[in-house]
């Protein structure tokens, strides 16, 4: 015991003088290492690693954006640096870049696991998600894990969804068999469930939120899951300090503002692409349409179009709101872009005059940039497109019609190709990346419909309905008129 208690004593002391001997080595040299988060600071610049998808990196017409990367940069500003962005190809690229130093933190939809936290550290959770099991509506439905077992079920390789899989087989279900691909995104799976390639899929329930309107025929058969926390992974072999600094951002009450403000942004406006019944169309073009029409043929004369079609993408873009401001910090009647607006010379976009000149010159200059070889109206369909989706995309869409084989001068054609620009296997070759590729089409076919409404209606000789009348003849419209979705 004695002894014990010396040998202790003697250990200690040579801890201490050890000890010492480091600090005045490191006094003397000054070599203490900067930490993660003071290295960061003195480059003035973070490396975020992310996947390019709906809900956390792409490419729209006012620039990139995403769920995931706006949060990120506002973790950069709250920091003092620049963001830098690192897109992988797949979640195990993800891991690997993180775990080779590469970026600072994934920011990418991840799932808190236990797996995961054996080498990564989450930031605080920022957002809650259910896992779920997709179906196609009319096919087999499966009420709970075991009949999983029944149908073809794929996943993502190194995901959550696949390591729930994992651990379902081992403790309740055995029989349990599925497929894994690196190289599927959501959107790829829910389109192999919706074509009839496969039988199910499971994915993240805000994943599911955002591509659904795209997939009419599926729906959720059961959550695989309870709620289940999405965070930020940071490499676990490097001190604390950068993911001890997230933590600090995500305690902050702008931060929680923030992390609302996104949710409303991103995930809030998910029926924006039903279309609005033409019942609630005709009682607009009533009430505003006759304070813009000026407008709206001043800038057709110029450009040589029809009022009309301004009118309708008006009426697509804002509902006719001068003071209409989309999630994406778009503004005003024709929701321009700051930056589109500033290269237009437009000085105020909520003044509904200039919003509609800048509306249509833009439309303009998007139809001579599609260039002479698409005709026309082709080409101001393509030109519409381009206004939704940005023209880096439409030309995306081009050359990839091309490639298989389409005709890139027909709208025919390329709105068949757009929608694949959310595939992984497609946006993958492209110059600009995954795109909402649905929503030019469904933007697109909006506008169309909403024409044919102004056009028919300027051609009715006028006529005074009764009050009953008017109604009928509105919902007569709206059969003629099927929902889009
Ligand atoms: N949340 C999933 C994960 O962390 C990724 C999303 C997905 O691939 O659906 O693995």
């Amino acid at each position: 015991m004695k002894r014990e208690i010396i040998m202790i004593r003697g250990s200690t002391s040579l801890v201490v003088k050890s000890l010492i001997a480091v600090m005045c080595f490191l006094a003397l040299t000054g070599s203490v290492r900067p930490t993660d988060l003071e290295q960061t600071r003195m480059s003035g610049e973070i490396v975020m690693i992310t996947r390019n998808s709906p809900t956390t990196y792409y490419e729209d017409r006012s620039g990139v954006t995403g769920y995931e990367y706006e949060l990120a940069s506002a973790f950069a500003d709250y920091l003092g640096v620049d963001l830098k962005v690192e897109v992988a190809d797949n979640l195990s690229d993800i891991f690997t870049k993180l775990d080779k130093g590469q970026a600072a933190f994934a920011a990418a939809g991840l799932t808190v696991t236990d797996e995961r936290k054996r080498w990564a550290y989450f930031s605080e959770p920022y957002l809650k998600v259910s896992e779920q099991v997709i179906y196609r509506r009319g096919g087999m439905r499966p009420k709970q894990v075991i009949d999983l077992a029944n149908g073809q079920l794929v996943v993502s390789s190194d995901s959550s969804h696949s390591q729930r899989l994992l651990n379902l087989q081992s403790d309740e279900v055995p029989e349990l068999t599925w497929s894994e691909s690196p190289d599927l995104e959501v959107s790829d799976l829910l389109q192999m469930v919706s074509s009839g390639n496969i039988d199910f899929t499971i994915v993240d329930s805000n994943e599911f939120d955002v591509l659904k309107a795209y997939f009419p025929n599926l729906a959720v058969a059961f959550d695989l899951s309870e709620q289940q926390n999405i965070a930020w992974a940071f490499e676990l072999s490097r001190d604390s300090s950068l993911h001890d600094a997230a933590n600090e951002f995500f305690k902050q009450s702008e931060t929680r503002d923030k992390l609302a403000a996104l949710s409303e942004r991103f995930y809030g406006h998910l029926d924006q692409l039903n279309y609005v019944g033409a019942k609630r169309f005709l009682r607009q073009t009533e009430k505003k349409l006759d304070r813009y029409k000026g407008d709206f043929q001043k800038a057709a004369d110029k450009h040589e179009f029809d009022w009309r079609l301004l009118a309708a993408m008006g009426y697509q873009e804002s509902h006719w709101n001068p003071r209409a401001k989309s999630f994406t910090g778009v503004r005003g009647l024709m929701m321009l872009t700051r930056n589109t607006a500033k290269e237009l010379g437009i000085k105020n976009r909520l003044d509904a005059k200039q919003s509609i000149a800048g509306g249509g010159l833009y439309l303009s200059k998007l139809r001579k940039r599609i260039g002479a070889e698409v005709h026309e109206p082709d080409r101001t369909w393509m030109a519409l497109a381009a206004y939704n989706v940005g023209l880096g995309h439409l030309r995306d869409a081009r050359k990839l019609t091309k490639e298989m084989g389409g005709n890139p001068n027909l709208w025919l054609d390329v709105k068949d190709t757009l929608p694949l620009l959310s595939q992984k296997r497609y946006y993958r070759h492209t110059a600009h990346g995954y795109a909402r590729g649905h929503e030019p089409v469904t933007y697109v076919q909006n506008i169309r419909r909403y024409y044919d409404v102004l056009v028919w209606q300027d051609e009715q000789q006028p006529v005074f309905l009764e009050e009953e009348q008017q109604v009928m003849l509105s919902s007569s419209l709206m059969t003629v008129i099927p929902p889009l979705l």
